[in-house]
């Protein structure tokens, strides 16, 4: 076990271990990932596994195809199974005013090469016959958009860092971030000291509280989020696209037989609460039955809650902090980070070893943009 290393990643979720990938593969890997639990078992577990290119600023558009280019070719690039079901995000809009900003929205998109498009509703009655239409106005479609299975994507990035001498060391939790002279030295942990010069936070939800070991105060907010799967159910075809109705985020997508499908609650408080709402799962199966009446006939299996990592802009802080130095993060992804993970590895690696993220200008989403007032919303937030 090492007690020092060229650069400590703390958490070992799909960023933690896409970014120890992407160093170790350009030649960085004297790496320790410290993971308090187990890989992948934090807001990673917690995910829909949606992948999508449907976004609203050009950054998140750019990391998400370039991520989508990942997903498209891990299975042979790293010889593990991640279950990818490209069978499209279908976004239902029942709003004149969501409308005119999404067709904006694909606009941008298919500037930058995405083949996402307006569908009327008649098409959207033959990619999802099943959804009431007497108030959509009409939708979009990325057939390239779909989902995969987030524990083995992590397990793969896992796997392959191991591979080249990374170490990530499970059930040993992070205590304490050592900064002396304005720059960090290493991270003290429930299991001995760590020295590094370098350190990159990747703690998910965790990462507000995590950084303040170093004194500093990072804008992320956790917030519940609930998903559950009905049992097996054929009334409805396996091979429809992910359903969204974006006015109440409303989203549902076939999953192991059944479906997998939740809903955002707009008077969610921030806080760590994870116990499953039972009055929300109800709201959350009325709506769907409401929008897609044979769900009348399906039962729910199970639901679980998980955390959203949000920032004041719904856009994660990527990069170096400033102030101590050595000290980067990647984290706060406001509940898109799952699919963004190959671009971040990849963003995150080129910054720390020459100072920038050459495939991707990531520079809209620094962490210093909050103090500077520049924030970057992002509008299709689910
Ligand atoms: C219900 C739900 C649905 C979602 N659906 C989607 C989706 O469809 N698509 C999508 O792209 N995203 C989705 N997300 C968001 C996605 O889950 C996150 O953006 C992404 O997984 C963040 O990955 P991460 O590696 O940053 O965080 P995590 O996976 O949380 O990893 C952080 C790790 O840090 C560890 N850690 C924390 N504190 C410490 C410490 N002190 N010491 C050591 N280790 C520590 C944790 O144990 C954890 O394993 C969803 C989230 C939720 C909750």
């Amino acid at each position: 076990m090492k007690t020092t290393a060229e650069i400590i990643i703390v958490g070992a979720g799909i960023m933690g271990c896409a970014i120890a990938y992407a160093l170790a593969e350009r030649g960085v890997s004297d790496i320790v990932v410290v993971e308090r639990d187990a890989i992948g078992r934090g807001a990673t577990a917690d995910a829909a596994g949606g992948i999508r290119q449907q976004f609203s600023t050009e950054t998140n558009v750019r990391l998400a195809t370039a991520s989508v280019r990942v997903w498209e070719t891990f299975a042979d690039r790293f010889d593990t199974e991640i279950g990818l079901r490209q069978q499209g995000y279908l976004f239902l809009l029942t709003d004149e005013a969501e409308a005119e900003t999404f067709r904006t929205n694909v606009a941008l998109q298919q500037r930058l090469g995405v083949p996402s498009r307006w569908v009327e509703p008649d098409e959207i009655t033959r990619l999802n016959p099943h959804v009431r239409l007497d108030d959509v106005i009409g939708g979009t479609f990325c057939p390239e958009d779909g989902w995969v299975d987030t524990y083995q994507a992590t397990m793969g990035y896992a796997r392959a860092a191991r591979a080249m001498g990374v170490e990530i060391r499970e059930e040993t939790t992070v205590t304490g971030i050592g900064v002396e002279a304005g720059r960090v030295t290493g991270v003290e942990t429930d299991g001995g000291t760590i020295a590094s010069r370098l350190v990159i936070l990747c703690a998910g939800p965790y990462s507000r509280p995590v950084a303040k070991l170093a004194g500093i105060d990072l804008p992320i907010e956790p917030s519940r989020r609930m998903s559950f799967v009905t049992e097996p159910f054929d009334r409805l075809p396996s091979s429809l696209p992910m359903t969204i109705e974006f006015s109440t985020g409303l989203y549902f997508h076939p999953e192991s037989g059944g479906f997998l499908f939740g809903m955002g609650d707009p008077d969610q408080p921030d806080g760590w609460d994870k116990t499953v709402d039972e009055g929300w799962m109800m709201a959350t199966v009325e709506r769907l039955v409401d929008r897609a009446p044979a769900f009348e006939d399906a039962s729910v299996r199970r639901g679980w809650a998980g955390f959203y990592e949000v920032t004041p802009d719904d856009n994660p802080l990527l990069g170096f902090v400033g102030e101590p130095a050595g000290l980067a993060v990647a984290a706060g992804f406001s509940g898109h980070g799952f699919m963004q993970g190959p671009a971040i590895g990849s963003c995150i690696a080129d910054l720390v070893i020459s100072g920038e993220s050459h495939a991707i200008d990531i520079s809209p989403f620094r962490p210093s943009r909050f103090a500077e007032g520049a924030l970057a919303q992002e509008h299709n937030v689910i």
